[in-house]
């Protein structure tokens, strides 16, 4: 009996990628959803790689393996590795620097350049609690999403607005993309 053959349980790993600007909060949305963490001081990330999420979806057990950039991404050196595979993707940029959001052009278009399957993405506005310095107004958001046809969020990785939904709603369109 293979691995995961039992009781006819399918098993199912999708690779998803965070991209976009330094300082958006890519580590921290990540910490917040695999392990309910924040941290005000974040640093580049080192070592980790990627953290795995477990959810089941029509009785099948699904493992997320959500890669982050460590940091590579101030030298806009992100590699054609941490693309390879992937089946999804958040875009983050942040709500309170303009700068982030004109970025969303370039990263889609490094996505589209690394990945040639159907990818399920993002458009993630993170740090929505910094409501009272907003650059970034939520309708222009939203139309860039509509426009390059993505899912549209914002989010805060510090008080956990819809942290879980963004990802799991990535993790149920991979699903219904390959099931
Ligand atoms: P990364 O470079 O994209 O991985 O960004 P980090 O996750 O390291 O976050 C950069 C900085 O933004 C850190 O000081 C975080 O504490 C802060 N940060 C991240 N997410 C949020 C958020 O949702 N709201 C606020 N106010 N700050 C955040
Ligand atoms: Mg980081």
């Amino acid at each position: 009996v293979g691995e995961g053959d039992d009781e006819g349980g399918e098993e199912y790993l999708f690779k998803i990628v965070i991209i976009g600007d330094s300082a958006v909060g890519k580590s921290n949305l990540l910490s917040r959803y695999a392990r309910n963490e924040f941290n005000m001081h974040s640093k580049a990330t080192i070592g980790v790689e990627f953290q795995t999420q477990c959810l089941e979806i029509d009785s099948k057990e699904v493992k997320a393996q959500i890669w982050d950039t460590a940091g590579q991404e101030r030298f806009r050196a992100v590699t054609s590795a941490y693309y390879r595979g992937a089946v999804g993707a958040l875009i983050v940029y942040d709500i309170s620097r303009r700068t982030t959001f004109d970025s969303v052009g370039r990263w889609l278009d490094e996505l589209k350049t690394h990945c040639d399957t159907t990818v399920a993405m993002m458009l993630v506005g993170n740090k929505c609690d910094l409501e009272n310095i907003r650059a970034v107004s939520v309708e222009e958001g939203k139309s860039l999403a509509e426009a390059e046809g993505l899912f549209f969020m914002e989010t805060s990785a510090l008080d956990s607005t819809n942290v879980k939904t963004a990802f799991e709603m990535v993790i149920r369109e991979i699903y219904n993309n390959v099931s």
